[in-house]
């Protein structure tokens, strides 16, 4: 069976909305990984607003079980949350899952959201059935998915996915928010093993080799830095994913060169392209 993942949202940390940006997307992070009739929702940043208005275009429909897996509950990957329409159709049933958080449990940021001083609508008045769980590193079954979830470098508690039909067939890894200068080499390993079998891996490339200085820390990486991940677990293709707010489509075409560069430093063999909101890749 094959997999094909959308990409509702690209943008890492803020919205870039504007015509500088028309061409990769402004929207914050919200993949939609897709087999047969299944479909998990990979974060929940302002481009799950645009899924869910296409999920309740049909008014007659059944209503759905829909997944949202969060890697984590940084601002930019639930900020679209309470304007994603399923969530006001009754009969719904969604289920949120994300990583266990040192603080305040995942249920209490969420609804947090929809608290009187952020937002109008309190999540007790939303018309679906909602239920906000954790979910913890390890292998899980997720509707038609096997999807594996693994602790990333990232300031809070984040996790990585990799998501393979449980039928059977090719496996997409997404690790967002992750930076890979600050693993140490046992944290290393542990990443390529859990990359090792993925098809396409969806990478944070936050920055240019040159950027990453002054900004130890922070949680990210470089397109070179992903690049360099997956061609030692030997992935087929990299999407750099999780933009820069300050790079504009055409120095995100300039990193995506600078990512085929050292692809060819490296000398392995690798398919590496850049996320762009609305398109759909197949897997
Ligand atoms: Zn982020
Ligand atoms: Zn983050």
């Amino acid at each position: 069976m094959t997999l094909s993942v959308r990409w509702w949202g690209t943008r890492g940390s803020i919205p870039t909305p504007g015509a500088e940006t028309v061409r990769y997307g402004g929207n914050t992070p919200c993949v939609a990984v897709s087999a047969g009739t299944d479909t998990i929702i990979l974060d929940a940043g302002t481009g799950i607003r645009v899924l869910g208005r296409e999920l309740v275009s049909d008014e007659g429909e059944a209503p759905r079980r829909l997944t949202v897996l969060l890697s984590h509950t940084h601002w930019d990957h639930i900020q679209g949350l309470p304007f994603f329409a399923p969530l006001y159709r009754a009969g719904n049933h969604i289920t949120i899952l994300g990583p266990r958080q040192p603080g305040p449990s995942i249920e209490s940021v969420i609804h947090g959201q929809m608290a009187p001083a952020v937002f109008p609508v309190p999540a007790a008045a939303l018309a679906s059935r909602l239920e906000v769980s954790e979910i913890d590193p390890g292998e899980h079954e997720i509707g038609g998915f096997s999807v594996r979830a693994m602790t990333l470098c990232h300031p809070g508690a984040t996790l990585g996915y990799a998501i393979a039909p449980k039928s059977g067939g090719p496996r997409f890894s997404y690790l967002t928010d992750n930076e890979l200068g600050a693993a140490g080499p046992d944290q290393r390993r542990q990443f390529v093993r859990f990359l090792q079998g993925s098809d396409t891996l969806a990478h944070d490339a936050m920055y240019f080799d040159a950027e990453l200085a002054g900004r130890v820390g922070w949680g990210h990486s470089s397109a070179a830095e992903a690049v360099g991940l997956a061609l030692e677990a030997g992935v087929r293709r990299l999407v750099l994913f999780h933009h820069a707010p300050s790079h504009d489509d055409a120095t995100l075409e300039r990193l995506l060169e600078e990512a085929e560069r050292s692809r060819v430093r490296h000398g392995g063999s690798l398919d590496v392209t850049i996320a762009a909101e609305g398109h759909t890749l197949r897997c």
